[in-house]
């Protein structure tokens, strides 16, 4: 399944020997994701593509082997191919990844007038880079709740939104290190004061094709519009926003479609929003939506939960640091991932990551399997260690766990960068996972 070899050379635009092609899907993706919502309704929408049917968290549900569906709670969607065993039995096979990123989030009274200018209170989201968001063409995206209770997905056209540099003429002790206070420096600017362009909520009301007054909520940040990019000299790295992670809510969906619909084990993918801030909430990995699916699948019988569980693997998916070009010091020297080496598994003494001897070599054998390399990422001994959804949930339900994720340069940059190589190295080991 290797579709290229880390470290081959190809000259400027010979690609030739790497497949692309799922490296583009993953740029497509990332585009139609703007917030946490888009990126749930952009599952959503694959998986109707892919034959998935949606249900209602306040239906019956009523499973047969064979049926694909999925729920959305939030900008979180767990979705359920039905193996031909019992749950109990067999277990379950679930990715689990994340569709938030940090970003802004627009507060309720947004329109901020001062020195002449129209600006839009926004709260951070998330530990950003914040420095890489000055000087970018920014929109506001996410979900409108609508009088009645519906929601509506809203974004502004173009790049109205922009949070200026100050001149080095006017601050020379930049030099010395840039500092942001998030309240007075990283409120967005959108227009003169003299404009007469309507507000924020009635453009978005117009664009979404609704009455503004009929907007009674709104979960809305600010996005990098610049479109996802190949890069490097061959062409095979991918430059855009939120990578971490739609990177691996893409690779666990196309694992999801692309695995042959006979199988043993039921299959799960769940894309959690909220990670970025501690998933603290009803539809984050703390929360009870995967326990909820979970036991509908595992059925009434008193003791069939705590089986399901037993015989369950979680591959948490959430991307990687590869070694840094200059940086490489602040990587433990025994362990630097490398962009295009395929999976990275993550180990922490301290179980900052969930992985363990019986996990992480599960997951080893399903790589092996599928002819994919793994590589492996632990934390200096002097450095803290970040966390993901993986501990969270294996805290929350003792599910056997196993951290993992594509490596990636400039985490939590407004603009990051993986390889496309890694795309269908992911997806196989995936495949693999959900089958094994
Ligand atoms: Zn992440």
């Amino acid at each position: 399944m290797r579709a290229g070899v880390a470290g081959e050379r190809y000259g400027v635009g010979q690609t030739a020997g790497v497949d692309l092609s799922l490296g583009d899907d993953l740029r497509a993706f990332v585009d139609a994701s703007p917030s946490p919502s888009h990126a749930a309704a952009e599952i959503a929408r694959r998986l109707e593509a892919g034959g998935f049917r949606r249900l209602a968290e306040t239906a019956v549900w009523d499973l047969s082997p064979g049926d694909a569906v999925f729920t959305v709670r939030g900008a979180s969607v767990v979705a359920v191919r039905v193996g031909s065993d019992p749950v109990a039995e067999a277990g379950l096979r679930i990715i689990g990844a994340h569709t938030d990123s940090p970003t802004f989030r627009v507060r309720p009274r947004y329109d901020v007038r001062q020195a002449g200018y129209r600006l839009v209170g926004v709260e951070p989201y998330g530990g950003g880079l914040w420095h890489t968001w000055l000087d970018r063409e920014l929109t506001v995206a996410g979900r409108l709740a609508l009088r009645g209770g519906t929601t509506v997905l809203a974004k502004l056209p173009g790049a109205p939104l922009r949070l200026p540099s100050l001149a080095i003429h006017l601050d020379r002790s930049v030099r010395e290190g840039l500092t942001l206070d998030p309240q007075r420096h990283l409120q967005p600017v959108w227009g003169s004061e003299l404009s007469t362009e309507p507000g924020l909520l009635q453009a978005l009301a117009s664009t979404a094709g609704v009455d503004a007054a009929d907007i009674v909520g709104h979960d809305l940040v600010l996005a990098d519009t610049q479109p996802a990019a190949r890069a490097g000299v061959d062409g095979t790295w991918i430059a855009a926003p939120r990578l971490d992670d739609l990177a691996c809510c893409h690779s666990g969906l196309l694992a999801l479609l692309g695995v042959s619909a006979e199988t043993r084990h039921t299959q799960v993918l769940v894309c959690n929003d909220h990670e970025e801030v501690g998933s603290g909430s009803a539809s984050g990995a703390r929360g009870s939506f995967l326990e909820d699916v979970i036991s509908r699948l595992a059925g009434s019988e008193p003791q069939a939960f705590a089986r399901t569980i037993a015989a369950s693997k979680l591959v948490s998916a959430d991307m990687a640091h590869a070694v840094h070009p200059t940086r490489s010091e602040r990587h433990e020297p025994s362990h630097q991932p490398v962009l295009g080496g395929g999976p990275v598994l993550k180990l922490n003494a301290n179980q900052a990551y969930a992985t363990d001897a019986v996990s992480g070599g599960w997951f080893t054998e399903r790589c092996q399997e599928a002819g994919v390399p793994v590589q492996h990422f632990v934390s200096r001994a002097d450095l803290p260690c970040g966390s993901t959804i993986g501990p969270l949930t294996a805290t929350r339900l003792g599910l056997s766990t196993v951290d993992v994720g594509a490596p990636q340069l400039a985490m939590h940059s407004v603009r990051e960068l993986c390889s496309a190589v890694d795309v269908p190295l992911m997806k196989a080991a995936f495949v693999s996972c959900l089958r094994g």
